[in-house]
C-alpha cells in the first residue's frame, strides 16, 4: 500500500495522467504492414496502438514487428508488406488498465512497460498512461514533499 500523504502527492496533477486516444497515434488492424510500416517510421513512436473499425483496442505493433517480416536470408522484400495484415503479427498480451487515476497500478506496470492502453470494459479505447507524465509526478514528491509535510527520521 502506497502512504495516504504520498498518494495524494502522486495524484495533485492525476487529469494529466491520460493522454486522449484522439491524439494517440493507431492504425488499424485491417491495414497492410506497408502502411503501418509508413505510420510508425513517420511518427517515430517505438510502438504503436492498434484499434478495430469500432474503435476497439486490439493490440499493439512495433517496427521490429514488422521488419521481421521483411527479412529474407540476404535481402529485404518489402513487397511483402503489403500481403501481411496488422493483425496478424501485433502483440496482443501487453497489460491494460481500466482506470488511469489508479497510480499504484500504474507505478508497478509501468516499470516494465513505456505507456499502458487505456481501455474500457466494453473495449472501448480511451487513452494511453505513459511512464513519463508518471514520472513528472514522482518528480514532484521528490522535489516539493517537504514543502507539504514534515518529514523526520524514525533511526
Ligand atoms: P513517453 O513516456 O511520452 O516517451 O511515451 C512513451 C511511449 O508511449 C512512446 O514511446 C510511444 O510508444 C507511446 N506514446 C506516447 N505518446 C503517444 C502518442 N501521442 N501516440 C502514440 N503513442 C504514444
Amino acid at each position: 500500500m502506497i502512504d495516504s500523504a504520498v498518494k495524494r502527492m502522486l495524484t495533485d496533477h492525476q487529469e494529466k495522467f491520460l493522454i486522449p486516444g484522439s491524439v494517440v497515434a493507431n492504425v488499424m488492424n485491417t491495414n497492410n504492414l506497408y502502411h503501418a510500416f509508413l505510420v510508425l517510421t513517420k511518427v517515430r513512436y517505438a510502438k504503436i496502438i492498434v484499434l478495430d473499425k469500432d474503435g476497439k483496442y486490439r493490440g499493439l505493433l512495433s517496427l521490429p514487428m514488422i521488419t521481421e517480416q521483411m527479412l529474407e536470408t540476404e535481402s529485404v522484400d518489402v513487397e511483402k508488406l503489403k500481403h501481411i495484415k496488422v493483425e496478424q503479427v501485433m502483440q496482443t498480451d501487453a497489460p491494460t488498465i481500466v482506470d488511469p487515476y489508479d497510480v499504484e497500478q500504474n507505478l508497478h506496470l509501468l516499470t516494465d512497460q513505456p505507456f499502458l492502453p487505456v481501455v474500457a470494459e466494453n473495449g472501448d479505447f480511451t487513452g494511453i498512461v505513459t511512464r513519463r507524465e508518471i514520472f513528472k509526478a514522482v518528480n514532484h514528491l521528490a522535489h516539493d514533499i517537504d514543502e507539504e509535510y514534515d518529514i523526520t527520521s524514525k533511526h
